[in-house]
């Protein structure tokens, strides 16, 4: 019960498939209180539902700012406090360069990156308040390697700017005893490929992951429990990669 008396919000979570419903489920194991934000009100209640009792689906778009700190409102009101954040909202894209339009640049970096700044900023003074606090970011290893598994050069450009800003957060936080670290998963078996990815694919990209499988939601979910609770409490600031050795370095 390693997040017992822990309160977790998870945002993009509702995914039946998804990282973050894996994470939900995971934190809930260990008693933690979660809330699922998500795009969509009635599959964000349900996904809350779906790990228990006690738990919370709200609706959130993390790229508006004002629906992050209504949801933040929200749920400091409903579950009192805050413990851990996770920024696992994320879209992509497999576009070439010089196919991105201005609503792909936006579309992509305005989730993973703006998504990042605006959910934390809205939990930041409640954690600063308790001098306490975890928040865990996904990145990408597509950020390290500059993409070539799915993703176009623009979520390898967002999920960049994703690491840069959470080592940035965990300068300016340790003081206030907050943590601040990320995530780089490789291919993880999601629908956030939404079909596209071919069988072809994926025999291609085995090759490279000397583990010699893809990765599953609850593989980052582990990790994920790891970054969130007091078992990294000396941990602030780090890249934790989960992708089979896809990218030893
Ligand atoms: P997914 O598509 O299964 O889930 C993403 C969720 O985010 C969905 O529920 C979606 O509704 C939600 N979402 C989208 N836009 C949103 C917004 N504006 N506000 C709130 N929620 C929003 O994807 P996944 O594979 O579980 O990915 C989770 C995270 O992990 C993403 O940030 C992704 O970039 C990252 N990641 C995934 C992989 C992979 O291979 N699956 C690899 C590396 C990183």
């Amino acid at each position: 019960m390693l997040l017992k008396d822990k309160v977790a919000v998870i945002t993009g979570a509702a995914s039946a498939r998804g990282i973050g419903k894996a994470v939900a489920r995971l934190f809930a194991a260990h008693g933690g209180r979660v809330a699922i934000l998500d795009l969509d009100e009635a599959a964000a209640v349900a996904a809350a539902g779906d790990i228990g009792a006690g738990h919370i689906g709200l609706a959130c778009n993390v790229t508006v700012k004002a629906d992050c700190e209504r949801a933040a409102g929200e749920i400091l009101q409903r579950l009192g406090q805050v413990d851990i954040l996770v920024n696992n909202a994320g879209i992509t894209q497999p576009l070439k360069i010089m196919d991105i339009r201005p609503e792909n640049y936006e579309a992509v970096t305005d989730v993973s990156l703006r998504g990042t700044l605006y959910m934390s900023q809205a939990l930041i003074p409640h954690m600063r308040s308790r001098r306490s606090g975890s928040i865990v970011c996904l990145s990408s290893v597509s950020a390290q390697r500059g993409g070539g598994i799915f993703g176009g050069p623009h979520y390898s450009a967002a999920k960049a700017g994703v690491l840069g800003l959470a080592r940035a957060m965990a300068r300016e936080l340790g003081p206030d005893n907050i943590r601040v670290n990320s995530l780089t998963p490789g291919l993880i078996q999601t629908d956030i490929t939404a079909g596209k990815l071919t069988d072809e694919m994926k025999v291609d990209i085995l090759k490279g992951i000397p583990l010699n499988r893809l990765g599953v939601a609850d593989d980052v979910a582990n990790s994920c429990l790891f970054l969130a609770s007091d078992l990294s409490s000396y941990l602030t600031g780090v890249t934790l990669d989960v992708n089979g050795g896809m990218l030893i370095h």
